[in-house]
């Protein structure tokens, strides 16, 4: 039997008992273990930013595992300007590369489906600046898991409490290409706390990962935008008990809205959405 430095069970120990729930479901499961959230797997080994760490089930951190190594590839690999990589960077992709082709060889894209860009924004570049492949099946359901505890987490962050069965959230991603960045600044204007994640060992940080938030506690309404590198943005909303997806615009009410507080994804009822 190996025994854990005191030092590291007692700070392990006072974490859990000011957040004795787990936070990914429901709010109500015992909180047995510390999970990352972004994964670690998103950020070069010592960098991933301090003080997001969350009070997690065991089967709320060990049923993300897979989910969690690809995030880290996908993240990293969707910052469209490769110039923003460091040397560290360059070796985190191709380790992590290397260890999903070992494992999950299926949700690596199949680079025969390639083809060049040729286009940033309005301007045609003489020459390829990247080329486009076809997403893996892999990569949408990755996604959902990374956005569903992003939310979660995010939540529990801004709001001091974990999301219940009775809230809703929509959460989507996208990825920054060239000069279109209509929805990255209106999501930057509207949301008015902002959020970068250090740690205090590490001067130069770069814009690895940042978020913007914004919590209105009487309607238990929490919106927030994150960006990874200079490439992916995952943004959500999460609807109190009280609100209804029903009353939303129609842009937003056509989207695919989840209930909260479950480890695998629930969509909302048809009839809660149809409802007028
Ligand atoms: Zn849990």
């Amino acid at each position: 039997m190996t025994t854990m430095p005191k030092k590291k069970l007692g700070k392990k120990k006072r974490f859990l008992l000011d957040h004795p729930y787990c936070c990914f479901c429901g709010g109500t499961v015992p909180s047995t273990t510390i999970d990352h959230v972004p994964p670690k797997a998103c950020f070069p080994d010592g960098y991933w930013p301090e003080d997001f760490e969350f009070p997690a089930c065991e089967a709320c951190n060990q049923g993300s595992k897979r989910d969690d190594q690809l995030t880290g590839f996908y993240t990293q690999l969707l910052d469209f300007n490769e110039s923003n990589r460091t040397p560290q960077d360059t070796a985190k992709i191709t380790k992590l590369r290397d260890a999903i082709l070992r494992n999950y060889p299926d949700a690596l894209p199949d680079p025969s489906t390639s083809v060049p860009i040729h286009q940033v924004g309005s301007i045609i570049t003489p020459n390829p600046i990247a080329v486009s492949v076809q997403r893996p099946a892999t990569f949408a359901q990755t996604m959902e898991t990374f956005q569903r505890k992003l939310t979660h987490a995010l939540y529990y962050r801004e709001a001091g409490k974990p999301l219940t069965k009775s809230h809703a959230y929509l959460s989507e991603h996208y990825q920054i290409q060239g000069s279109d960045h209509t929805l990255t600044t209106f999501l930057g204007a509207l949301l008015p706390q902002e959020t970068i994640g250090t740690r205090t060992n590490i001067k130069n940080y770069g814009e690895r990962f940042g978020y913007k938030s914004g919590y209105k506690d009487k309607e238990d309404f929490f919106m927030y935008g994150a960006q990874f590198g200079k490439g992916l943005i995952v943004w959500g909303i999460v609807l109190g008990p009280g609100m209804n997806v029903s009353s939303l615009a129609d842009y937003l009410k056509s989207k695919s809205w989840r209930w909260a507080g479950y480890r695998e994804t629930i969509l909302i009822p048809c009839e809660i959405t149809e409802a007028s």
